[in-house]
């Protein structure tokens, strides 16, 4: 049938590209018929791997199915392979994988972006119609971005996290990296709902389609004019002011608006994901998870383990977390991040007081080439204009809008909290 034609073609293109741009961590070449779909390898798939692209996760096999992936196999999906990722999706451009780098499908001297580069880039390439990635404060957003695809951020609560690795739980969230934005919405309408297993599941039963494809009433849009400050390419600075006219021509309302607290985004990021980070990750003590690294006693063995399973991006992050969460520096770091966060997120409501949806660049800059970036901070304000959604629990989406030296750009459009269905609805209008 048609789902065995889809499969076959999906793995074919998989065997042509990938050793060029490493999209995949794993492909399950027994795939069942259905629509191919490639999973970022920090979610279950029961019987395959979920390395999360490091070393100390290296040989576990997931026993179970992530709620997400349940939901997909039952609706005749069916999982091509598990894509590739920054180990433990920390970073912004699957660098920091400890499979080697995803390359851009764009330009394969270049970066695919992060964390989930390697389903922004099986989906770019035609590896895979769709994939679903995991966003902490970005990683589907830039990936798509660099990629020239769409990829969407839900809602805090609107997707079960059951079955995905946690890296900063009040942050993280599941969602679609797709060609276009119905499909996004498609893919919603199937993993979105309240689940006993993620107690931050909300009930709302969302038809994240029902704009789709229909004329928008007049919105109105606020520009962030962050979207013009130093460090943003001016190519980039360009596109935002085409995409505000162009909303404008299709009969919204366009107001450039000053949302200074975004500048405070990646510093309040950059404090709580760490802390989050390092209690998430003590569970991998080379006990519970298999690889481990036998030594005399067991503090030698959690140090050999750890030591060498994790790599340094990790590491800097579970000793930035241990340090901030210390008891002699609580206060001044976590607390303050924590009052820090809700100030941007108190802002950010304000703003939709008066407008139906946020604008800025979805990155300040393009797809970099592979090796080129070397600063920890470097890849930290890559972040800037992602971060906020995830620090409010926003819905937001990134939307392909032309390029930039031929290299594509992506507009990020924000609404507010369980706003998914009008986000969804504007940009695929825009689109
Ligand atoms: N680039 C950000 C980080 O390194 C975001 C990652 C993500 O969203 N998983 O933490």
């Amino acid at each position: 049938g048609y789902g065995e034609y889809l499969v076959k073609t999906s793995l074919e293109v998989i065997e042509k590209e990938d050793s060029v741009l490493n999209a995949f961590i794993s492909v399950n070449k027994d795939a069942k018929p259905g629509i191919p779909i490639g999973i970022k390898d920090n979610i279950n798939v029961k019987g395959l791997g979920t390395t999360c692209a490091s070393k100390i996760l290296k040989d576990y096999i997931a026993p179970y199915d992530a709620t997400v992936v349940k939901k997909l196999k039952s609706m005749n999906f069916s999982i091509v392979g598990k894509t590739n990722l920054d180990e433990f999706a920390m970073g912004a451009s699957t660098e920091y994988s400890a499979f080697g780098p995803t390359r851009n499908p764009h330009d394969k001297s270049r970066v695919a972006g992060g964390s989930s580069g390697g389903s922004a880039a099986a989906v770019a390439s035609g590896e895979v119609v769709v994939a679903l990635g995991s966003d902490t404060g970005g990683s589907i957003r830039q990936p798509a971005a660099f990629c020239g695809v769409v990829g969407f951020k839900p809602s805090y609560g609107l997707v079960s996290r059951y079955g995905l690795v946690a890296f900063a739980s009040s942050l993280d969230q599941i969602g679609p990296i797709t060609k276009n934005v119905e499909d996004s919405a498609i893919v919603m309408n199937i993993i979105a709902g309240k689940d006993e297993m993620d107690s931050t599941t909300v009930e709302r039963n969302i038809d994240f389609t029902q704009f789709i494809g229909k004329k928008m009433p007049k919105k109105r849009f606020a520009i962030a004019k962050q979207s013009f400050g130093e460090g943003v390419d001016d190519g980039i600075k360009q596109r935002v002011d085409e995409f505000a006219k162009f909303v404008e021509s299709l009969g919204h309302e366009v107001e450039l608006v000053d949302i200074d607290e975004i500048k405070y985004s990646v510093a309040t990021y950059y404090i709580i994901a760490p802390a989050e980070v390092s209690s998430n990750l003590s569970r991998f003590d080379g006990v519970k998870y298999g690889y481990r690294i036998s030594a005399e006693g067991l503090r030698e063995m959690y140090e050999k383990t750890r030591g060498y399973g994790f790599g340094e991006e990790v590491k800097r992050r579970i000793l930035i977390g241990t340090f901030t969460l210390s008891s002699a520096y609580y206060d001044a770091y976590f607390e303050k991040a924590q009052k820090v966060r809700r100030k941007i997120s108190k802002k950010l409501s304000e703003v939709f007081e008066n407008y139906d949806f946020i604008v800025t660049p979805t990155s300040p800059i393009t797809a970099f080439e592979v090796g080129s970036v070397s600063d920890p901070l470097v890849y930290y304000l890559m972040d800037i204009f992602t971060i906020p959604a995830n620090l409010a629990g926003l819905p937001a989406i990134s939307v392909p809008f032309g390029k930039s030296q031929n290299l594509p750009v992506g507009i990020q459009i924000m609404g507010p909290r369980f706003s998914d269905a009008l986000v969804l609805g504007i940009a695929d209008e825009i689109e």
